[in-house]
């Protein structure tokens, strides 16, 4: 079977940049991220049990999902989290393992997942191995204050929710130092683990 790899991060830590760079070692890269925006838009698998769970109101007259709602819905209450995520997990399961199935035979399958340590095992169990992107949380700040035009206080609050820089690293297989602002010695160190797990 070929090798199965769980890659995470905190934001703007550079995941998607990382994916990118394996991709072009010959990774099939499956975006957890994508394929759970997929099931909450419109004709999404997931509309019809979130509807029925949580009301009609909870969907938009586009068909999507409506997430400011949900957000506000979900955010200071466990249980209804748990409601959503009860939906939404098992369908994200079908369709990234799908995904994952249409690899060229033999290419490693390489699973973005944000949230895999915040996840508990649920992630871990379903990949071999975990490649970690870390860096300073200064870093991150200043990536997705120029990335999404954010203030530093509201990259702020999102590195506070996430796992920190230790919980991943307690998790991972290897880790990747990406602090600069130079893609060849992120290059270099996504050759050496490629290389050393293939
Ligand atoms: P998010 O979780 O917020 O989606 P991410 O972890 O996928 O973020 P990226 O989008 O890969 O992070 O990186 C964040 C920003 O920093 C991007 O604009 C990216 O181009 C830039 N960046 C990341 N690493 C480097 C690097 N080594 N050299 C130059 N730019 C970088």
């Amino acid at each position: 079977r070929a090798l199965r790899i769980g890659l995470t991060g905190g934001i703007g830590s550079g995941k998607s940049t990382v994916a990118g760079l394996l991709r072009a070692r010959g990774a099939h890269i499956v975006d957890t991220d994508a394929i759970a925006h997929r099931l909450t838009a419109p004709g999404g698998r997931a509309i019809a049990a979130i509807a029925a769970a949580f009301g009609p109101e909870f969907i938009g007259a586009n068909g999507a999902m409506d997430r400011a709602r949900m957000r506000e819905r979900v955010f200071a209450d466990p249980a209804e989290r748990q409601r959503l995520e009860a939906i939404l997990h098992p369908l994200i399961a079908e369709d990234t393992e799908a995904e994952a199935a249409a690899a060229p035979p033999g290419a490693p399958v390489v699973f973005d997942v944000p949230l895999l340590v915040e996840a508990g095992r649920r992630w871990r169990e379903r990949v071999d191995r975990i490649l970690v992107v870390d860096c300073t949380p200064a870093t991150q700040i200043a990536r997705v204050v120029a990335r999404n035009g954010w203030t530093p206080e509201a990259v702020e609050r999102v590195i506070a929710q996430q796992a920190t820089r230790e919980q991943r690293r307690a998790v991972a297989d290897a880790v990747i130092l990406n602090e600069g602002t130079d893609l060849d010695p992120l290059a270099r160190a996504v050759d050496h683990v490629w290389k050393s797990w293939l």
